[in-house]
């Protein structure tokens, strides 16, 4: 690939997420990334069969092994999470569940962060350990906690920071030296926080995994998915779990999320400010009783904030006295906010997770520890906020009028 012949490591941020992994067309000059919509590709008559024999520079013959769109989005992505490569998905939970079938297998046992992304809390509360594999759920934010859980047997702990939908943080570089020690590879969730604040792989991690559909695609309009980390890791794991099991992205979506991509150091920027200005009304607010932004000096772990991002993102939670009742009006009388699930996009989006519910399907939480710091960070329920890229004080006159 052309791209990669060029050295990124002297560029900006907003110049790899632009101009890495993307090259004009050699055939037109075409600036823009050629969208190439086609399953298979005319090939010699030597190529193989079989993918087993497959090298990553190898010419594309089908789109489920690989496309030139699907490649241009995998390279971008690995300059700017500093990975040695990249695998695209057609979701975040396809990557997820590549990830977990490739590490483990039956006799293997996993660490979960015990919140998570609902989907993955749900596969590895009941799929995974149908098939033989030992899932331990630990709060991650708690390294003693983390320490004592990683029995041998471990191969793989996996955590997700700042976690959906608690904003609750775990030290990406102290997790990485206790899982190491315990000879395990450690995976990171980075989907709130994006390469613009945290690059998990420099901390330590092992695998970076990202819902593209959220701030990487940014615009609410394409599902994907990605997993990054080293070769050795990597290049088995397309054969294995990604090319076998079929969750391939669509080239379409690939494009569109190639397309998001290029303004996502300068959404982050915009997502931040945003957001910080939202906390600050949301905690001025008498109808509101919390508010967690990890921005915010009043989150309970801002130093470590601090210390791992360097962008707090546009995700903040708050809790106002009746829950439910503050849903309802929400969803009648919010202007231009969705009252939806989802995040990341540039309309903003808000959601309320009602604890009771939550802890009797998706969090079946063990401890009594581990509810109280569920509670501690939720409460009876959150309203969990994606704080878009329109004019804070709309943002803020929308939420206001329908507190009111
Ligand atoms: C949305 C999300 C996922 C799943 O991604 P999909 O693209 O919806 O499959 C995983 N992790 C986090 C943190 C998410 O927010």
């Amino acid at each position: 690939m052309r791209s990669r012949e060029q050295d990124f490591s002297r560029w900006g941020e907003r110049t790899k997420a632009i101009h890495a992994g993307e090259f004009p067309d050699p055939g037109t000059g075409a600036s823009a990334p050629n969208l190439v919509m086609s399953t298979t590709f005319v090939v010699d008559a030597d190529t193989s069969f079989s993918v087993e024999g497959m090298g990553e520079e190898d010419p594309f013959v089908y789109t489920r092994w690989g496309n030139p769109t699907i490649r241009q989005l995998e390279e971008k992505l690995a300059v700017l999470e500093d990975a040695e490569t990249a695998v695209a998905f057609a979701s975040g939970m396809s990557a997820a569940t590549a990830l977990l079938l490739h590490t483990l297998k039956a006799g293997d046992r996993a660490v979960v962060s015990d919140v998570a992304y609902a989907a993955v809390a749900e596969a590895t509360n009941e799929l995974f350990p149908g098939l033989g594999i030992e899932v331990v759920k630990v709060d991650t934010s708690d390294l003693d906690a983390l320490a004592a859980a990683l029995q041998p047997g471990v191969k793989l702990a996996y955590v997700e920071t700042p976690c959906n939908p608690l904003l609750r943080l775990t030290d990406i570089g102290a997790a990485a030296e206790i899982v190491h020690r315990a000879g395990a590879k450690l995976a990171v969730d980075s989907t709130f926080a994006t390469p613009v604040a945290t690059k998990p792989l420099r901390l330590g991690a092992d695998f970076v995994l990202h819902s593209l559909t959220k701030y990487i695609g940014g615009h609410g309009d394409a599902l994907g998915g990605v997993l990054l980390g080293k070769a050795a890791d990597l290049v088995p794991l397309r054969k294995k779990t990604s090319i076998r099991l079929g969750g391939t992205l669509s080239p379409f979506n690939a494009w569109l999320i190639l397309r998001g991509l290029a303004t996502l150091p300068l959404r982050m920027k915009a997502h931040e400010e945003n957001a910080r200005k939202v906390a600050r009304y949301l905690e001025t607010n008498p109808k509101v009783t919390r508010v967690i932004y990890p921005g915010l000096p009043s989150h309970p772990q801002h130093a470590l904030a601090q210390r791992q991002m360097k962008n707090f993102s546009g995700m903040i939670s708050f809790q106002t006295a009746q829950g439910k009742e503050t849903a309802r009006r929400f969803a009648e009388k919010l202007r231009f906010i969705h009252y939806a699930v989802s995040l990341g996009h540039h309309r903003s989006l808000i959601f309320y997770l009602h604890t009771e519910e939550l802890l009797a399907t998706s969090f079946p939480l063990a401890t009594r520890k581990q509810r109280d710091s569920w509670k501690a960070f939720a409460g009876d329920g959150i309203f969990r906020l994606s704080v878009g890229l329109e004019d804070a004080d709309d943002i803020i006159a929308d939420l206001e009028q329908a507190l009111q």
